[in-house]
Order: C-alpha cells, then sequence, then structure tokens
C-alpha cells in the first residue's frame, strides 16, 4: 500500500486523534447487538498503547443531524470498549470546547478517551474548517481507521488532516489492501458477482469490473432489467425502465471485452412481495405476468457456484434475492457457501451483502468483509476516497 500507516511513525507520548467508525447497531434498550466495528478497531487502538500514545478516539453515530441526541451519545460504546481493551476508556461529553481540552491535557502515556459522537456539531458534516482545526489542535498526530466514512469529506476525516500529520490506522490498512488487490492484481480468474436492489446503484461498479474482472455473475433485482434488455418479459419484477437500454450497452461492452456476463437461468418468483408469497420457480425467459422475480433460482446457484469455486479471486456485492424473507434466501445462501467453500480470495463488499454472510455464520471463512459499504462500494467504482487521499503517502 502507498499510504503512511502507525506503523511507519513514532507515537510515544504523543498525542494522536483516531478517527474510527463507532457506528454500531443498538436495540431499544441501548444495547450493541453487532460490536464488529469495535472489535475490528482494536489492532490499532491497543498498538498506540502498546507504544505509549495518548489515544484520542473520535466517531460518528447515527444521525443526529448536527444536534445532541441523548439516545445517541456514545457511552454504551466506551463501556464495550473498556471491556474489550481491559483499561478505562473514558467517555467525554463533548468533542471540542474547554473541558475536553483539559482532559486530554491531562492524560497520561497509554490512557484512552472518547470524544462524543462527532455529529452532535454540524461543522462535522459540513467540513468546517474551525470545527477541524479544534479537533487537530487536541492531538499531535492523526489516524484514520475509519474506511467505513472515507468516502465523506467530514472535518474528521478530510478536514483535519490539513492540520496534522495523517497516516492510515491497521483497519484501514486491511480494507485497502485486500480491496486494491482484488481490483488491479486479482489471482484470476477473477469472479464479480453483482446483486442487490438497482442497477442504478451499481452502474459505476458495473463498468469498472468490466475492465478488470475475467466473468460477471448478476443476480439481485437487477437481473430483471437486463432481462427486459435482452427481449424477454419480466412480469411484475423490480425492472428500472429507463435503465434497459443502459443495461444492453453495458452487456455490449462486457462481450467486447470479452467478459463472460452471466444471468441466472432460472429464477423464484412470487405472486407479491411478502414473506409468505405463493412462489415458484420458473426459468429466466419465462417469467409469468403478474409474478415477480424475488431470487435466482436453484439451477443459477449451482451454476454461480460451480463458477465460484473455480475462480481465483471472487468479489461480491449486493445479495441474490430478497434473503430477508427466508424463501427468497436461497440464491444468496449457495452464493455465500461456495465462496466460503472456495480456495479463491474471497471479498464481500456492501451493507446488505455483509449482513447476510454473518446471518449465514458464514463470515469467518471469507478472506475480507469489507466494513464500509458506501465506501467499499465507491472503492469498486474505481474512485479514490476523499479519506484515504489525504493520508500521507509512504
Ligand atoms: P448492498 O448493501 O450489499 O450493496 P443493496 O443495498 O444493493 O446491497 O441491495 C440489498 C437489497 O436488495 C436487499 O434488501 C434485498 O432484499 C434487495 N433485493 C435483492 N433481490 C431483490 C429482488 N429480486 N427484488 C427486490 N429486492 C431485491
Ligand atoms: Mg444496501
Amino acid at each position: 500500500m502507498n499510504k503512511k500507516t502507525v506503523s511507519d511513525v513514532r507515537v510515544r507520548g504523543k498525542r494522536v486523534l483516531v478517527r474510527v467508525d463507532f457506528n454500531v447497531p443498538l436495540d431499544d434498550e441501548g444495547r450493541i447487538t453487532d460490536d464488529r466495528r469495535i472489535t475490528e478497531s482494536l489492532r490499532t487502538i491497543s498498538h498506540l498503547r502498546a507504544q505509549g500514545a495518548r489515544v484520542i478516539l473520535a466517531s460518528h453515530f447515527g444521525r443526529p443531524g448536527g444536534k445532541v441526541k441523548e439516545e445517541l451519545r456514545l457511552d454504551p460504546v466506551a463501556a464495550r470498549l473498556s471491556e474489550l481493551l481491559r483499561a478505562p476508556v473514558r467517555k467525554l461529553s463533548d468533542c471540542a470546547g474547554p473541558e475536553v481540552e483539559a482532559a486530554v491535557a491531562a492524560m497520561k502515556d497509554g490512557d484512552v478517551v472518547l470524544l462524543e459522537n462527532l455529529r452532535f456539531h454540524p461543522e462535522e458534516e459540513a467540513n468546517d474548517d474551525r470545527f477541524a482545526r479544534s479537533l487537530a489542535a487536541l492531538a499531535d498526530l492523526y489516524v484514520n481507521d475509519a474506511f467505513g466514512t472515507a468516502h465523506r469529506a467530514h472535518a474528521s476525516t478530510v478536514g483535519v488532516a490539513r492540520y496534522l500529520p495523517a497516516v492510515a490506522g491497521f483497519l484501514m490498512e486491511k480494507e485497502l489492501v485486500y480491496l486494491s488487490r482484488a481490483l488491479e492484481s486479482p489471482t484470476r480468474p477473477f469472479v464479480a458477482i453483482l446483486g442487490g436492489k438497482k442497477v442504478s446503484d451499481k452502474i459505476g461498479v458495473i463498468r469498472n469490473l468490466l475492465t478488470k474482472a475475467d466473468a460477471l455473475l448478476i443476480g439481485g433485482a437487477m437481473t430483471y432489467t437486463f432481462l427486459r434488455a435482452r427481449g424477454h418479459q419480466a412480469g411484475a419484477s423490480l425492472v428500472e425502465e429507463d435503465k434497459i437500454d443502459l443495461a444492453r450497452s453495458l452487456m455490449e461492452e462486457a462481450a467486447q471485452r470479452k467478459v463472460v456476463f452471466h444471468l441466472p437461468e432460472d429464477v423464484v418468483v412470487a405472486d407479491r412481495f411478502a414473506e409468505d408469497a405463493a412462489h415458484k420457480i420458473v426459468p429466466a425467459q419465462a417469467i409469468p405476468p403478474g409474478w415477480m422475480g424475488m431470487d435466482i433460482g436453484p439451477r443459477a446457484a449451482e451454476a454461480y457456484g460451480r463458477i465460484i469455486r473455480e475462480a481465483g479471486t471472487v468479489l461480491w456485492n449486493g445479495p441474490m434475492g430478497v434473503f430477508e424473507f427466508p424463501v427468497f434466501a436461497g440464491g444468496t445462501r449457495e452464493v455465500a457457501k461456495a465462496m466460503a467453500e472456495s480456495s479463491a480470495v474471497t471479498i464481500v463488499g456492501g451493507g446488505d451483502s455483509a449482513a447476510a454472510v454473518e446471518q449465514l455464520g458464514l463470515a469467518d471463512r471469507m478472506t475480507h468483509i469489507s466494513t464500509g459499504g458506501g465506501a467499499s462500494l465507491e472503492f469498486m467504482e474505481g474512485r479514490e476516497l476523499p479519506g484515504v487521499a489525504v493520508l500521507l503517502d509512504k
């Protein structure tokens, strides 16, 4: 990787501002239901502490919209982090101001504090320069370990790097290494699996992957726009009418580039969008009027599984069907299983895809699951993320 990381800098006795992504899900009682984002940041935090740094953590949490929202305070996160680190984590009541400055001034080497939710201040998302400067003034060095927010130019992800030397944390490094290796020097055959809700969300990703992958496997709702582009009927399936021409030109581009473009040979259709809808398996070219495609069919899942098992690299974004409803989760499950069994480098990007893999209990069997939904999508589009661009080059 061409960016400096925490391994490249001396931190002993220094105040280090670490931008983390502690935007974890909570249940109704305010308990953390999935602490992966906290556990993934432990490596960087432990390294800094062991090296004698004073660790000042900063994160956003939910969407408070620039106002203090009591239910979006970071106290439960500080408590969980403290358990995991087996060390005290002092949660401050704000992320700027004299009280915060005093608390930071009183820190000793190895101490950890967590600033309050950055998005309680509207200046954070506005990338306000004064706010960025006040964050920077707390520290001697800046570490960005929040890959999931790296596609946003906010005060704590971009602005602050104007005033402090800025390096990547280990989680950021891991994300960049796996994703860029898959895109730039994949072990071949390189198979990209694309699904999810909308073609329009994924055009940039499909375009970029067409220039890199050997084969594209299509599933999810976008299947039906592509089927229409091939001249088939799609019944009541979700189709983006205004993207049919584009779908056709993407398939033509794939043919020109000799990228194998797979659509499912069969699909599971339902008579309405519901968990308990009547459903049946039909050939993809024969979706009956009034029925909607909810999942790829078993033949398609088997064919995709075979391709995945023989791949060198597999990059997956977007579920194959409406996996939230168990009867329509089969295609997503088979693809995830094939990836788990494959000896290929397997990478999962996208929030819902990552959730599906977690839910299936297969997360440990993937090479890498990106912690950044939107950020991983933008990365797969081939765009430079603003939060990465500002980090120091090696
Ligand atoms: P990711 O977050 O991994 O990028 P998306 O957000 O693009 O994925 O898509 C996930 C959503 O797509 C899921 O909520 C799933 O129910 C929906 N989806 C998948 N297949 C279909 C389909 N055939 N019809 C309607 N929705 C679908
Ligand atoms: Mg999503």
